[in-house]
């Protein structure tokens, strides 16, 4: 993510802030990548700390209208859960903008959210579609790191989330194009083997021996549908670390220059070299607070293949190119 200039002084802004340091409002312009000092704010401001502008008063910003089921606010805590959800939906959507994804220059469809709070049953996430289905009950930290434990994942956050279920709806994007499906199978297998049938045997017998050769995560191996979501989703991540490690002006040997945007790197493999060595250092430095990883998770040759094929068709896919 980029750092921003402040609209009306010195200093930067960060992509969730509502206000300058002196508490001058500002909201973000998803559109022209800045902060602006005037309304239309999003008519989730007040309610759920939205920061983004709205086409006109009292109008939703872009983010917020893509949500048409939101929580059932007389659910404990479905009103805080819910602003952090969007607010992991804004950061995601701006990512993928980066590769123009969603913005008015995409002549494609966008997601549907359906963002749920959880009763005493879980809400199963998921996509289909076009409508992507978030439980925001997830931003719990001690849910998370509960089904985190139970599933074995070294790594569950709302960003993942929105990132994996996204992807889904990405791949359904793609799948429209005459050209998408072969080479998908070519990579990832047929995805038109039993969908349920696979989950279920993925959850009763786990992953394959050597599926660390194979895939990212050992949920990744379950079906091609979840190994090109994870590996989306993975994508997204790798980007996204080097961007801001390069947005608020760190510098690394392996970076080409200070003006390097990963998001116009053409080459996939340079990209993931490097945003792989980034991790390498960031991990470390997380040690030193004695904080986990911030990226737990080894590369190998195939997933690195798997990787580049995602990246040469979202860097290209929005635009039809
Ligand atoms: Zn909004
Ligand atoms: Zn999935």
């Amino acid at each position: 993510m980029r750092v921003f200039s402040n609209p009306v002084g010195a200093g930067t802004l960060w992509f969730d802030n509502l206000a300058t340091a002196d508490g001058t409002p500002v909201a973000y312009d998803p559109q022209a990548r800045e902060f602006l000092p005037m309304p239309p704010f999003c008519a989730n401001r007040e309610r759920i700390g939205c920061n983004w502008i709205a086409p006109k008063e009292g109008a939703f910003c872009r983010s917020c209208a893509m949500t048409a089921l939101a929580p059932d606010t007389s659910i404990p805590d479905a009103i805080p859960n819910w602003a952090q959800t969007e607010a992991a939906k804004r950061w995601v959507l701006d990512n993928l903008g980066r590769w123009h994804w969603f913005r008015p220059e995409d002549p494609g469809a966008r997601p549907v959210f359906h963002l749920l709070a959880e009763g005493p049953t879980p809400v199963p996430m998921g996509h289909a579609e076009g409508v992507v289905t978030i439980s925001v009950a997830e931003v719990d930290p001690v849910l998370a790191t509960t089904r985190r434990e139970a599933l074995e994942e070294p790594y569950r956050t709302m960003t993942g989330h929105m990132r994996h279920e996204i992807a889904h709806m990405l791949w359904w994007r793609l799948s429209l194009r005459a050209d998408f499906l072969d080479a998908f199978r070519a990579v990832f297998g047929d995805e038109r083997i039993d969908y349920p049938g696979a989950l279920q045997y993925h959850y009763v017998n786990g992953p394959p021996a050597n599926w660390k050769q194979h895939y990212l995560t050992s949920y990744a191996s379950a079906h091609p549908h979840e190994d090109w979501a994870e590996t989306a989703a993975h994508l997204l991540h790798l980007t996204d670390i080097a961007d801001s490690f390069v947005a608020t002006g760190l510098s690394s040997p392996q970076i080409p220059h200070t003006a390097w945007d990963p998001y116009t790197e053409p080459d996939a493999q340079r990209l993931i070299y490097i945003s792989a060595a980034l991790t390498v250092g960031v991990n470390h430095v997380n040690r030193s607070m004695g904080l986990s990883d911030i990226y737990p998770f080894v590369l190998s040759d195939h997933a690195r293949h798997k990787l580049a094929f995602v990246h040469n068709w979202l860097r290209r896919g929005a635009q039809g190119l």
